[in-house]
This record gives C-alpha cells, sequence and structure tokens, in this order.
C-alpha cells in the first residue's frame, strides 16, 4: 500500500541520490512537502513521518488547516500568489512566504506581521524563464528589491524561489536552474545575506539540486495528484 510515510521516504531517497551525483551534503537541501487541496490529515500523516515543513498556496484553504494543526510543530510556507488586499492572513498565519515579487506586497506584510511573532521570512519569486503570464519579479529587478524587501523591519529576506515552464528534458531544465543559481550568487556578492534558494518540484528535484537549490518543493510525488489541475 502506497503510504505518505513511503511516498515521503521515496523522495528523501531521491534528494539523497541527487545529492551525491552533485557531490552535496543532502543536509543541504530542505524538503517542502506542497500540501495544497489535501486536508489536515495528510499532513498529519506526514508529520507523524516527520516531514516539518509545507506549502499552501491558497490563503484561505491552508488557515484551516494551520489552526487545525496548531501546535504540532508544523512549519507553514505561503508559496502561492498573494493579492495586496489578503496579506494579512499571510502575515498572521505563515512562517514564510516564498512568492513576494513586489515592494507593495512586502511593505503590507512588514506592517502587518503581529508584535508577537518572529520576523516573517520571505523570498523573492523570480520569473526566471521570463514566462509573459507569470507572476515573479524579472531577474533584471531583483537585486533593486532585494535590497528594498532587506531593510524592512518585519520580515527576514531568506532568498529567491522559481517556477520554472515544465521543460523537454533534464539538459533544459538544468539551463533554467542554472539561471537561477547565477543570479542568487550575485545578490550574495553584492553582501544580501540569503541561505534559500527554493526550486525544484515533483518532476525537477534532481536538476534543482545538481544546480544548487536549497530547498525542493514537492506536492504529487508526496500526497498524489491533486484533484484539479492547479493554476
Ligand atoms: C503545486 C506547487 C508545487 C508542487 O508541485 P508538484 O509538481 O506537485 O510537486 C511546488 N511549488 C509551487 C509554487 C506549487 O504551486
Amino acid at each position: 500500500m502506497t503510504t505518505i510515510c513511503n511516498t515521503l521516504a521515496a523522495v528523501r531517497g531521491r534528494i539523497a541520490t541527487a545529492c551525491a551525483a552533485a557531490g552535496r551534503n543532502p543536509s543541504e537541501v530542505r524538503l517542502l512537502a506542497v500540501s495544497k487541496t489535501f486536508d489536515a490529515d495528510a499532513v498529519r500523516e506526514a508529520l507523524e513521518a516527520g516531514q516539518t515543513a509545507f506549502g499552501e498556496n491558497y490563503l484561505q484553504e491552508a488557515a484551516g488547516k494551520i489552526d487545525a494543526l496548531a501546535g504540532q510543530g508544523a512549519e507553514w510556507h505561503c508559496i502561492g500568489p498573494i493579492q495586496s488586499n489578503k496579506t494579512r492572513l499571510a502575515a498572521e498565519k505563515f512562517d514564510w512566504v516564498q512568492s513576494v515579487d513586489r515592494l507593495k506586497i512586502a511593505e503590507r506584510l512588514s506592517a502587518q506581521r503581529p508584535e508577537h511573532l518572529p520576523a516573517l521570512n520571505v523570498c523573492l519569486q523570480v520569473n526566471i524563464d521570463g514566462g509573459a503570464s507569470k507572476s515573479g519579479v524579472a531577474p533584471e529587478g531583483a537585486a533593486a528589491l532585494a535590497e528594498a524587501v532587506a531593510a524592512l523591519p518585519r520580515l527576514r529576506l531568506r532568498g529567491l524561489m522559481t517556477i520554472p515552464e515544465p521543460a523537454a528534458d533534464y539538459a533544459a531544465q538544468l539551463t533554467v536552474h542554472r539561471r537561477a543559481r547565477e543570479l542568487f550568487d550575485a545578490l550574495c556578492a553584492r553582501g544580501l545575506a540569503l541561505d534559500t534558494l527554493s526550486m525544484g518540484m515533483s518532476a525537477d528535484v534532481e536538476s534543482a539540486i545538481a544546480a544548487g537549490s536549497t530547498m525542493v518543493r514537492v506536492g504529487s510525488a508526496i500526497f498524489g495528484a491533486r484533484p484539479k489541475p492547479d493554476a
């Protein structure tokens, strides 16, 4: 029988194999389990199997799960697009927001982060392959946005997040992921203290790790196919 415990172990195995192939230590790559569309019971099962970091796209859906599982050690990452009138829920409920792509959103998150919580961890979402309809700051704009976000008092800028278009093969995936790594390194060279490059999903964990990902976001390979196609 396929259980979340088994699929998690299989994904951890893929990460370990990819790290070995790249000459990297597996402790350098975190696994974010993307639980969007799956219920709190599925998340609880993953928690019991030792998984602590969870990614959610839809704020309202996530808020219910976050409340249901309060106090059980889960760390919640918002990875979906945020409208500026929805920032409060993100600032109040999440530990990380990886989908910051403009200053207005960052300013609102900083202003709305409750005093009793630590600074909100954020990543800038970068439109690394230039998809016309996609969210994400253009690579050329990333440095200026990063410096402005890093200066906000209630945010802690951790790094970059990318969601490239599905690529035809491993080599094509690698080319795009390497571009993200170069941008990440360039920002670090400007003096920004970044530690997170969030890239790689169920279909491209291996190429992302080869290119230097420090966090892979895996949904369907852990929880199964989602009921409806995701936007
Ligand atoms: C849904 C989603 C994932 C997980 O995708 P899978 O292909 O199911 O692994 C990762 N990142 C983001 C931003 C997502 O929206």
